[in-house]
């Protein structure tokens, strides 16, 4: 970008990632278009997620280990990690670069810049809450990773110990603690192990925070377009020119593509490679009235990976799973039977209530990068921008990218390295 700044700037989705991106530069006092097919913001991947604010677990999900698990899983319908067959020919390069990422190093340089991330942008949301007063049903009370394995708790805790360094609080605890913190689990007393416990995590409705933020954005100037959607980038030699929807041109000095899993197919007529997979996830969000059953605390199921996020009142959201198989949001019954099972274990007070017929059952697809960080910054056409890519950890980690892609659009220092979120790294 040459040393003007930009004027007229057009965000290009309003997931999660857009609607923050707009607000942080609105609030930079730039003539701010944020572009939305859908008629309300968050109403894809964003819409519906687990709501965990969790830094601390923010690593990639190619550890060293998870190709035996793909392929020893292949065709289970109950398995946390689900690989179609038919997707792989269609995963070609992105597949390829996934793989060599497990490797251990590659894994936790990952896996570290992810955190710092999340740490940065848990900062940033703070900040924004108490500037706005944002309500979004929130939890600040921390989360915890739940074990039914003593092995598997020991081998977590000394991996997370290594992997956080002095980065962020972890604390193991056992049984009893677990308890205290959380009654809903006394049915599960005698099967768990313990517990690891996250004392800085929070969490939210990421739908409602999303509405908030570009409501917010509206408020300080910018503009907000749902139901027009971009069909392309223009570009004129060397120069953004406009970004051209089905309601017409919109003329621009810069723009930011925040399509999440949609963005590799913008970028991709000016050149631009985006490598980004759409991993399907789930979730079920049910109205219990037996509200004293319900847990509180956001919670990671470690062994069957599906989490638990509190609704206000009386709501209460399973979520998880995640399948290979290519852009479709089509709601598998297998695969949500096999995420109400593991909710069931976990739960066996509401049982009789964790059903698919009595679930609002929701699918997304995970903007997911072969390597895991996010792809922050301004691409080699000077002009566009990307904030995409935050595979499973987007709704953690959006107030930070939203605050160094406008921090890079302006010319700003960025508030953390921004090594290894490159977009064309
Ligand atoms: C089951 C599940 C559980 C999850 N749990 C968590 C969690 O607990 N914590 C966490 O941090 N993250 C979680 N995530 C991940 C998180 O939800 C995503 O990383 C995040 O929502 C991605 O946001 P986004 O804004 O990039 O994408 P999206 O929310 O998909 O937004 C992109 C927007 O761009 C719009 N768009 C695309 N193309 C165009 C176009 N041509 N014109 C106009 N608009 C366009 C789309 O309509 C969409 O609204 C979970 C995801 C899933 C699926």
């Amino acid at each position: 970008m040459n040393n003007r700044k930009p004027e007229r700037l057009i965000v290009i989705g309003a997931g999660v990632v857009g609607t923050t991106t707009a607000l942080a530069l609105a609030e930079r006092g730039l003539q701010v278009t944020l572009v939305e097919r859908n008629a309300e913001a968050a109403d894809e991947t964003s819409q519906a997620n687990g709501g965990g604010i969790t830094p601390a677990h923010s690593e990639p999900w190619n550890a060293p280990g998870l190709l035996g698990k793909l392929v020893r899983n292949l065709g289970r319908a109950d398995a946390p990690y689900r690989l179609s067959p038919l997707a792989v020919p269609g995963m070609g390069l992105w597949g390829l670069r996934f793989l060599s990422n497990m490797r251990r190093e590659r894994f936790l340089n990952n896996a570290r810049n992810n955190i710092r991330l999340g740490l940065y942008s848990l900062e940033c949301l703070r900040r924004w809450r108490e500037r706005y007063g944002m309500e979004y049903r929130q939890t600040l009370s921390g989360s915890m990773q739940v074990y039914f394995s003593r092995e598997l708790l020991a081998e977590s805790v000394q991996f997370r110990r290594e992997l956080l360094e002095e980065a962020a609080a972890i604390e193991p605890i056992g049984v009893d603690e677990v308890i205290a913190r959380e009654p809903a689990l006394a049915p599960v007393r005698r099967d768990l192990a313990g517990a690891i416990a996250f004392p800085e995590h929070e969490s939210g409705d990421a739908r409602q925070f999303s509405i908030l933020a570009a409501g917010q954005a509206e408020k300080l100037g910018a503009r907000l377009m749902f139901g027009t959607s971009v069909q392309s980038i223009r570009v004129d030699g060397d120069r953004l020119r406009s970004v051209v929807t089905d309601q017409g041109e919109i003329a621009a000095d810069a723009c930011v593509i925040a399509a999440g899993p949609a963005s590799t197919k913008l970028a991709r007529p000016l050149g631009i490679r985006l490598p980004i997979y759409p991993v399907r996830g789930y979730s079920a969000t049910f109205e219990i009235e037996r509200s004293e059953a319900l847990p509180t605390l956001p919670m990671l199921d470690t062994a069957s990976r599906f989490v638990t996020l509190r609704l206000g009142e009386h709501g209460l959201r399973i979520a998880g799973l995640a399948d290979f198989a290519g852009h479709t949001r089509r709601i598998l019954p297998r695969r949500v039977e096999s995420l109400l099972a593991g909710a069931r274990r976990l739960l066996p007070e509401l049982a009789e209530e964790l059903v698919a017929e009595r679930a609002q059952l929701w699918a997304g697809l995970r903007p997911v990068t072969p390597d895991g960080p996010p792809l922050l910054g301004e691409t080699r056409v000077p002009g566009v921008f990307v904030n995409a890519g935050h595979g499973p950890m987007g709704w953690t980690m959006a107030c930070g990218s939203a605050e160094l892609v406008a921090a890079q659009v302006m010319g700003e220092p960025p508030a953390i390295a921004l090594e290894g979120f490159e977009p064309h790294r």
